[in-house]
């Protein structure tokens, strides 16, 4: 018989509400959950297509062991499996020290496994070497959010997006990244026509086509533009003097530097028109609320945390924040990066928003879990992570959800660092992956419908992702993983000491996390399993003994640093890492097409997900092409300084001439040789250490066929 279990889809960080229609033993169905305040019932293409990507075949259904390099890898069973890693981990740890081992996590994962890993690599083995692939997606957003606002909390709601009057987004296809936010925006510029759009992105996308005015700057000019902005604001007198007297500080400072970002000298460095300049600003000003949205395009940059900075300051200044309507709201990329940020997933953060470079922090963390002490020594970030290991400094890796193999810039050089790294162990849903080849232990995960747990999306909303079938084989859920492994490592390392993982089921994990939060700016200590299904999702601050979540933050005027203020954070405009040269003219962007996730280990296995675009296409302007011979669909290789590959060509005339874009998704699968990310940059922000995946220099020849 048909039954229904509502969960949450696994995908983007909109975190739409689905019904799973299931026999108990295969789900058949998905609809979208009408109760889900998110998305009311909607799904987008690949939200209504999860249940068409069950394909087995891509699935790993029992543990693989490897004794050896250059050997194959071969079944074997859990307890073989996990006791050979505890051993191995020991062995590392007692050999080379708790630096010498490394866990590299996933925005996939569900806040209940996040907490796990943390609790393993922190209280247990005593390193801050774990980090998430949300490295790559929001941590310059992190970063913009402390700096400025105190606290890593984006302060919006979803509804704002209908209730403002003037909306920016920038750096953000969100008709593609967010389609069910994008519908919603859509709606309410219908309904109400007199919202103004800007849409600040070098290419002409699906977003920027509902837009009242496209800003298409220039890759990389983000805080020129804002820094105009803010020029233009204080000469017209379109900001709030009254809010920031009495609310921030720094804008003396902020002042000064903007002076200098004339209208003439922006429009020159963002190479757009003056006139659209101040007609942005004029939008901005004069809006009753203004809200601005944004993701990868300002994130992934050597300038991220700048250009967060450099946003923000434009609602300070004008005292757009707090109100319906209004406020900087950062769109996260993954289903729980969110998670990750409140649990302490990054390898600078502890669990609660807490920093593991404070002493006070490490202290109270280290109490509750009834540990000495945590490790002091900073944690690697994603890129020097793997450089670590390439170097030999890291001997032991633990990979979860995560393709680095295929998503991290640089390929080349990561992949280098598997092959060499002692002991890969990957914990994976799906064993098709890039960086399952390099795996010495391949641990069969339990995926989307399968596992218990929760996720916090974009608007700080928690929702209970509910199991509807049993995972196949002998795939395990991802927190029941990390537990049985770190009671066996436990063994080795606090021999007769009582576990610190006996936990008896997701919620139980969720239980111990949220006292941590008690306090602190996030605080969800009013949460737990029970409570989500009575009540359904809820957005934190959710503190004990609330009836309902919050909605916004900083209505009254007060932020979460020292002295109440917000900060005003002055910083020039710098150029991108790699500037276009003579071997290298053309600029790379990479980012998402609309029918595909990440690197496509779960999207790829749905025939109808390729019916929007079928394959890998790097698409350049049409002088482009011209000037090199090229007619759409000839094969071409596209050279960096750090790799090439080839691919097919096709014109896009929503790229000015000088401009590349390949999606992010494709890899060997699906592309002969190494993927996109062959070409990109391991540069990255000196704060956030979120790498440049969005400005890459590079040429393009066509391929002669024989
Ligand atoms: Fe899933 Fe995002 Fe689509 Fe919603 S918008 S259905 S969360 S992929």
């Amino acid at each position: 018989m048909t039954q229904t279990t509502a969960s949450t889809c696994c995908y983007c960080g909109v975190g739409c509400g689905v019904l799973i229609e299931h026999d108990g033993e295969k789900i058949l169905g998905v609809q979208g959950d009408p109760a889900h305040p998110a998305n009311f019932g909607k799904l987008c293409s690949k939200g209504s297509t999860l249940h068409l990507t069950g394909d087995l075949d891509a699935r790993g259904l029992y543990p693989e062991l490897r004794l050896g390099k250059g050997l194959a890898r071969a079944r074997t069973d859990w307890d073989g499996a996990l006791e050979h890693a505890a051993n191995q981990f020991a062995a590392t740890i007692r050999e080379h020290g708790p630096d010498s081992v490394a866990f590299y996590i996933s925005g996939q994962l569900l806040t209940e496994d996040y907490y796990a890993f943390n609790k393993l690599a922190r209280a247990l083995v005593g390193t801050n070497n774990i980090d998430s692939n949300s490295r790559l997606c929001m941590s310059s957003a992190v970063v913009g959010y402390k700096r400025s606002l105190g606290a890593d909390a984006p302060p919006c709601s979803y509804e704002d997006i209908e209730q403002t009057d003037c909306l920016l987004i920038a750096g953000s296809n969100m008709a593609y990244a967010h389609p069910i936010l994008f519908r919603r925006l859509e709606a309410a510029k219908a309904q109400r026509p007199a919202m103004k759009i800007i849409v600040v992105d070098p290419r002409r996308t699906d977003t920027a086509e509902l837009a009242d005015l496209h800003l298409a700057i220039l890759p990389g000019t983000d805080v020129a533009l804002f820094h105009g902005l803010l020029h233009l604001l204080l000469w017209e007198g379109w900001i709030d003097p009254h809010f920031i007297e009495a609310h921030t500080q720094g804008f003396a400072e902020l002042k000064t530097l903007v002076r200098d970002y004339t209208p003439a000298s922006v429009a020159a460095m963002c190479g757009i028109a003056q006139d659209d300049l101040l007609r942005a600003a004029e939008w901005i000003g004069k809006a009753p609320s203004f809200l601005s949205l944004w993701c990868m395009g300002l994130n992934q940059s050597t300038a991220g945390s700048a250009k967060n900075s450099a946003l923000i300051n434009l609602h300070l200044a004008t005292g757009q924040i707090g109100k319906p309507g209004a406020g900087p709201f950062s769109l996260t990329g993954q289903p729980n990066a969110m998670g990750g940020r409140e649990t302490g997933s990054l390898s600078n953060l502890l669990p609660g928003h807490r920093e593991a470079a404070n002493p006070e922090h490490r202290g109270e963390v280290a109490g509750y879990w009834g540990v000495d002490s945590l490790p002091e020594t900073p944690g690697l970030t994603a890129i020097e992570l793997f450089e670590a290991v390439r170097d030999g400094r890291i001997k032991a890796l633990w990979i979860a959800c995560t393709n680095p193999a295929q998503s991290l810039p640089d390929q080349t050089r990561v992949r280098e660092a598997l092959a060499a790294c002692p002991f890969v162990v990957v914990q994976e849903a799906f064993f098709t992956t890039e960086t399952c080849a390099y795996a010495d232990l391949l641990l069969p995960a339990a995926s989307w419908g399968e596992k218990d747990g929760t996720v916090t999306n974009s608007e700080r909303r928690i929702s209970h992702v509910r199991r509807a079938v049993p995972a196949p084989a002998e795939a395990r859920a991802d927190w029941a993983i990390t537990c049985d492994f770190a009671r066996r490592l436990e063994r080795q390392l606090r021999p007769g000491m009582p576990s610190l993982f006996d936990f008896d089921g997701p919620q139980a994990v969720f239980a111990e996390f949220v006292p941590l939060t008690a306090s602190r700016d996030l605080d969800y200590s009013g949460l737990s399993h029970a409570l989500l299904d009575a009540q359904g999702p809820q957005q934190w601050p959710f503190p004990t003994g609330a009836r309902q979540g919050t909605p916004r933050l900083y209505a009254d005027g007060r932020f979460p640093t020292a002295d109440g203020r917000a900060r005003f954070i002055a910083e020039a405009y710098r150029a991108p890492k790699e500037r276009r040269e003579q071997r290298y003219p053309l600029t790379l962007n990479t980012g998402r097409l609309r029918d595909q996730w990440h690197g496509m280990s779960r999207t790829g296995t749905a025939a109808r997900l390729f019916g929007h675009v079928e394959e890998a296409l790097l698409s350049l302007n049409p002088d482009d092409l011209r000037l090199r011979g090229l007619h759409d669909g000839d094969l071409a290789r596209v050279h960096s300084r750090r790799g090439s590959l080839v691919v097919p060509v096709q014109a896009d005339s929503n790229l000015r001439a000088g401009q590349a874009y390949l999606p992010m998704h494709w890899g060997d699968r699906f592309l002969k040789g190494l993927g996109t990310n062959v070409l990109t940059l391991p540069a990255f922000d000196p704060l956030s250490k979120q790498p440049e995946l969005k400005h890459a220099g590079i040429d393009v020849e066509k391929v002669e066929l024989p």
